[in-house]
């Protein structure tokens, strides 16, 4: 079975586990460099993503994950995940650290107060059969891309789903509503890489 970790330092660990775990999966939580090393993709949650970088450096995890990014590691972000990825974020905190690896800017809770949470119904390229019921909390969105940036969904203009090659990345929440199509997306990527 394919050896998927979840980033295990803050934020909604278990459910990711449990999607994971659905999809086809073995899931293992991750919170130092060697259960980093014996992961064969690695999945970072949503939650706080300031917080999520800063027990990132306590942990001595940053350097080895960008290490491991950097060496084809397959890495699904979600919402403060997807901030994690990003080569910048606009209206971060100071200082916010960032794994990176997706040539992309994110604006952090770039959908506003007004709209602090909401619901959308998405076609998601990559993922068959009806649209998907995208969470979104405190999300994210893309401010750009590059040209090695595959957009996967959108809402209005705003990229809220995206793929470079090894990584994936989502505003929303796929592991909130059961429906495990993201993570068997992400099951494959890791699949195919482990072939290659
Ligand atoms: N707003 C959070 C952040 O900036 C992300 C929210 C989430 O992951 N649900 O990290």
């Amino acid at each position: 079975k394919i050896r998927i970790g979840v980033l295990a330092l803050q934020g909604d660990v278990r459910e990711h586990v449990r999607a994971l775990a659905v999809a086809g999966a073995e899931p293992a939580e991750v919170r130092g460099p060697e259960e980093l090393a014996a992961v064969d993709g690695l999945v970072l949650p949503g939650g706080e993503s300031t917080t999520i970088g800063r027990l990132l450096r306590i942990f001595g995890l940053l350097e080895p994950l960008r290490a491991a990014v950097g060496d084809g590691l397959p890495v699904y972000g979600s919402c403060a995940g997807m901030i994690l990825l990003a080569r910048d974020v606009l209206d971060g905190r100071p200082d916010q650290p960032l794994i990176g690896g997706l040539d992309m800017v994110v604006r952090r809770n770039a959908f506003g107060r007004q709209v602090d949470s909401f619901e959308a119904d998405l076609d998601v390229v990559g993922v068959d059969g009806p649209p998907m019921h995208a969470v979104f909390i405190r999300a994210p969105w893309v401010e750009k891309s590059g040209d090695g940036v595959a957009v996967l969904a959108r809402v209005g203009e705003h990229p809220v789903a995206v793929r470079q090659g090894h990584l994936l990345a989502t505003s929303f929440h796929p592991e909130l509503t059961g429906d495990t199509r993201m993570h068997e997306l992400f099951v494959e990527m890791v699949r195919q890489r482990g072939r290659a």
